[in-house]
């Protein structure tokens, strides 16, 4: 045999699902960091400890609409014996050209404008007749302030102490304080941080390219008419799917035909654009079991099956999958079972933490609980197997969905959780405690 055999090894006995995922998770390393524009970042590891090159606030502003004054020309004032000020200017936010506010003086200052030198602290406008010359009519409702350019003179009812409706500068966070650790992922808060403090790029993990491939002649895109005996594509849809709500870039491949050459040539056409790929069907014992014919013969000067091992699982549904690398670049392949529900849950199991280890995220796992089982009749599980059954989760209680049937895509589309039925259980009964994997 040439030195491109696919491994055997594993080929004869039955692997845990344990062994298999860890054979994945230590195949699979982290991607390499890029710097990505900030969008591109979202939902990214991020690899560097950011610091902050500026304060924020930049600069003393106010959180109000109102008037910049001085403390002491204001203090004590009330309804019945207001301040009377003299309006020298305007200060919108984005000013430059700042007034300066003198003893019996005022400037109309919007929110976010700077304070101006000078004054010492801002009146909201609704403290104030907004400078239109009126006594307060019914207290202190609010009033919008008067028409631009409109100078003259402002009536301020209530007091203000220092620095009131002032942001300070630096008071958010100030310049060289550490904004973001390295191994944060970045959500839409953390977004707004970098930006605010000016990053415009960051350098994460990139979300992982996956090539969604499946195989079957009888397969037909959805939208298009079917003839006899041919069904819809709904696998490549399903995982392209899931490997995006896993955080990866995926691209669907339409379905190849059952010929090993244009399956193999589809492959390696694509390869340029994956960090990972996941085919699905044609992994069994059948004479049509493409993905494991294309992948297992491979001429020397082939690429392609460098090394995908097919093997066996202790589970159901899923028993059939294949694993390894592929091309120069090794990039690793998935091959997932054809029967939908199969599919599915081989990428809930093994797919989704693959993709999560690329972006390098501590935790790739799908969180799981006990729930108590609710039931009419036990659930029955064939011994040496883990069953992975459709289920309903809610209020630590959870019940079946559909059967045990490999082919059930519309209970799999009312499930939100897996019931998980160990190895060495061949039945549980209605009201048991039982692990379950929440889908989120
Ligand atoms: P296979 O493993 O290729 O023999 O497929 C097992 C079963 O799953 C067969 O009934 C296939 O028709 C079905 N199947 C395979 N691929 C798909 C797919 N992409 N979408 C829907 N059903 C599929
Ligand atoms: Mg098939």
């Amino acid at each position: 045999m040439s030195s491109a055999a696919p491994r055997t090894a594993g080929q004869d006995r039955l692997w845990s699902v344990d062994e298999h995922l860890e054979d994945i998770l230590a195949a699979v390393r982290p991607l390499e960091p890029i710097d990505l524009q900030l969008l591109d970042a979202l939902g990214c590891v991020l690899v560097e400890d950011v610091t902050v090159p500026l304060s924020l606030p930049p600069f003393d502003n106010s959180s109000m609409d109102g008037y910049a004054v001085r403390v002491a020309d204001v203090a004590g004032v009330s309804e019945e014996f207001p301040a009377v000020l003299d309006v020298v200017g305007d200060v919108a936010a984005g000013e430059a050209d700042l007034v300066r506010v003198g003893p019996g003086q005022a400037a109309r200052i919007m929110t976010g404008a700077p304070l101006p030198p000078g004054a010492e602290t801002v009146v909201p406008v609704e403290w104030t007749d907004g400078g239109l010359g009126e006594g307060p009519a019914s207290g202190m409702r609010a009033r919008s302030l008067a028409p631009e350019g409109a100078e003259g003179q402002v009536h301020v009812y209530r007091q203000a102490e220092a620095r009131a409706h002032v942001r300070a500068k630096g008071s958010d966070v100030k310049a060289g304080d550490r904004a973001l650790e390295a191994g944060t992922v970045l959500g839409p808060p953390q977004i707004a941080l970098l930006a605010a403090i000016g990053r415009g790029t960051v350098r994460v993990r990139p979300r992982p390219r996956v090539v969604v491939v499946s195989t079957g002649s009888e397969l037909v895109q959805p939208g298009e008419e079917l003839g006899s005996g041919q069904i819809y594509d709904s696998n490549s849809f399903a995982l392209t799917a899931a490997a995006r709500d896993a955080g990866a870039i995926a691209y669907r491949v339409g379905a190849v035909a059952d010929d090993a050459d244009t399956l193999r040539s589809t492959i390696e056409d694509q390869l340029v654009r994956a960090d990972l790929m996941v085919t699905t069907g044609g992994v069994s014992v059948g004479a049509y079991d493409v993905v494991k014919e294309a992948l297992s013969h491979v001429g020397d000067e082939d690429v392609a099956g460098s090394g995908i091992e097919f093997r066996k699982l202790a589970m159901q549904p899923g028993k059939p999958q294949g694993f390894g690398s592929i091309g120069p670049d090794h990039i690793p392949l998935l091959a997932l079972p054809g029967n939908p529900v199969s599919s599915y849950v081989s990428f809930e199991l093994f797919v989704r933490p693959a993709i999560r280890a690329l972006m390098g995220l501590g935790d790739v796992h799908r969180p799981r609980t006990r729930a108590t089982l609710t039931t009419a009749k036990a659930l029955t599980s064939p011994k040496g197997r883990r069953q992975f059954l459709r289920g309903t989760y809610a209020d630590g209680s959870v019940t079946p969905v559909g059967g045990a049937g490999s082919h059930l895509i519309a209970a799999l589309a009312h499930a939100d959780a897996l019931i998980v039925v160990p190895e060495e259980v061949a039945s549980v009964e209605p009201g048991a405690e039982v692990e379950v994997v929440l889908l989120g």
